[in-house]
This record gives C-alpha cells, structure tokens and sequence, in this order.
C-alpha cells in the first residue's frame, strides 16, 4: 500500500508499506484513488449513501473501519456509490496485526486489509481536509494462506528425508551387524575345531642326538629359530614340524601349515560338514599375501579388520585352556 499527501509545510509525503492483506475473495490486482471516508459511522455499513463523493469523475478508494456488519456488506456499500476499491482498517487496540477477510457475496472490487494504526493515520489526515491518494498494488505473497501452506510443505519434505534418512542408517546398521555375527559365529566354529584338531596332533619333545637338533637345515618356520634338545615340538599332518608353542596360536588363527598350507581340519576329518556348511553360509574374505617362490604366507579377513586385535585375549585364553587340555590328555 503507498499513500501520497501534501502535508501542512507544503511539501509531499510519499508512504509505502508491505502492510495490507488482500481479502479472500478480492480480485489481486493493483487500483488507486483518492481515499474517502464514510459520511456518518467510519465503520461504513449503511443505509445508502454511505459516501458523499462530490468530485465523482474521480476514482476513490474507501477507507472504512472493521465492525458493525459484515466485511461483505462494507465492501458492497462501498461498490454501489463507485469505489474502485475498499480497504478496511483493523479494530481499535488491535496494532498493525490483520487477518484475511472473507467476503463471499462482495467478489468484484478489490478489498484489502490494513491494521488499526496504519488505519487511524490515514483517517485523521482525511478527517483534517487533507486529500490523500492511495494506490494498493501486488506485493510478496504471505498472509495465513501462504504461511499454513509453506510450514505443510516443509513440515512433510523434511519428515520425508529424516525418516529416509533414518531407515536407510538402519539398514547399513543391521546389514553390518548381522556380518559381523556371522563372522564371529564362524571364527569361533572354527576355532573350537581347530583346537579339537590341535589335541590330535603328534607332539614329541626332542632329545640331544635327534636329526632336527643337530642339522642347521631344520628351522621352526614361525620363530625362524633352529630346534635344541628338550624343546617340545608338534608334528602336523603334512609332517612339517614346528615348536609347539609357536604353531599352536597360528593354527587357532589359520587352521593350515605355515610352509605347505595343509588343512589340519580336512587332514585330520575335524567336523568337515560342518565347516563347509559355515564357510557356504559365509565365505570368508581374505587377502592372501604371497613372497616369491608363491608360498602363501598370511592372511587377512578383510572384512573386520579390529577384530583380530580385540580377539588376541581370547585367544590366549583359548590356547591356555587348550594346553590344559592336552597336557591332561597327555598325561
Ligand atoms: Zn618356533
Ligand atoms: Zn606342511
């Protein structure tokens, strides 16, 4: 809304604000006219002549104040004696604030409204013989309409990516955490086999004179340290040979030699079903490293790599418990 006047020191004044709402069944268009207000009541509701418009020819907005009567009323009160437009000002203690009217039976001439004070202001220069000209025109779009439908749709875009974004980490999750079981399922499975298939194994403890202390030729391939009488040594199923407690941990772990990659479980016919069942279930992945000569050398699951780490106690616990075991088993 912008309103012009030339005020008491005879200079014009040019107002403009974002302030008016266009009623609900106003035709959004722009018009302008002097602004008149109703001869009697300000509040504009009849009988006719409301307005006493001498200088016709004209176009002129009527400025009227909200109560009394229906905003329909006002505005076709208004039409009838040729107002290009009706703009109704707010009740009184009510500040700027404005609401959307609605006017079903007063759909053709543009209707908006203002609040009290902005109302008031204009009212008095009027009252006080001041002509003053008033031109309402399209501004930004707000009002409830627009508020209501912008607070709808952001409220069901962001519901809609939250809640995407909250099952599609629940299914990475799930996803993960069931592997991840399943892996530690499997590692232990095999493990407890792997220590069954361990007790089986030949162990002799190495007397001065033997071959293995004697030729430099004969290593232990884990600690790469040479055999001396009285170490105790485990002799796999491939008949490499190795000290006991250094292959005793590396076949918890790998189940296989270290020089020839014999399967000590398929070897020794440890639980074969139910291995292939597991690894069918899971196939385990792993990295194999090789040094020249083609030897497989380690392997890595790649799949958890903490896990080895947070395993290792275990799996002391487990050898410990194991070498309990086979001493009684022993003895
Ligand atoms: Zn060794
Ligand atoms: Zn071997």
């Amino acid at each position: 809304m912008e309103i012009r006047y030339v005020n008491s020191n005879h200079t014009t004044e040019d107002k403009y604000c974002d302030c008016g709402v266009y009623g609900r069944n106003s035709p959004v268009e722009e018009v302008s006219g002097i602004v008149t207000l109703p001869t009697g009541d300000p509040r504009g509701c009849g009988p006719d002549p409301v307005y006493n418009r001498n200088f016709s020819y004209l176009p002129w907005i009527a400025l009227v104040k909200r109560g009394n009567c229906t905003f329909s009323e006002k505005i076709n009160a208004a039409q009838r004696q040729g107002a290009t437009g009706v703009v109704v000002y707010n009740v009184d203690g009510s500040g700027n604030s404005t609401t959307q009217m609605s006017h079903p039976d007063a759909d053709d001439v543009v209707a908006i409204m203002i609040g009290n004070s902005q109302g008031m202001e204009i009212a008095k220069l009027v009252t006080n013989g001041t002509q003053v000209m008033m031109r309402i025109a399209v501004g930004s779009p707000h009002g409830p309409w627009m508020d209501t439908y912008w607070l709808y749709f952001l409220s069901i875009a962001f519901f809609i990516v939250t809640a995407a974004s909250i099952a599609y980490f629940v299914f990475i999750s799930a996803n993960r955490i069931y592997s991840l079981s399943m892996h530690r399922r499997n590692e232990r499975k095999l493990k407890s086999e792997a220590k069954k298939a361990i007790g089986r194994l030949q162990v002799r403890k190495l007397k001065t004179g033997d071959e293995e202390t004697t030729s430099e030729s004969h290593v232990c391939a884990v600690c790469i340290d040479s055999y001396k009488a009285g170490e105790v040594v485990t002799v796999l199923t491939c008949d490499h040979i190795f000290h006991k407690a250094c292959i005793e941990p590396w076949l918890l772990e790998r189940r296989t030699c270290p020089m020839c990659k014999c399967d000590i479980l398929k070897a020794l016919g440890v639980e074969e079903e139910t291995k292939e069942n597991l690894s069918a279930e899971s196939p385990p992945d792993v990295t194999v490293i090789t040094v020249t000569g083609g030897e497989p050398l380690y392997e890595v699951p790649l799949t958890d790599p903490a896990s080895p780490h947070t395993e290792r106690p275990q799996h002391l616990y487990d050898n410990r418990a194991f070498q309990g075991d086979s001493e009684a088993g022993r003895r």
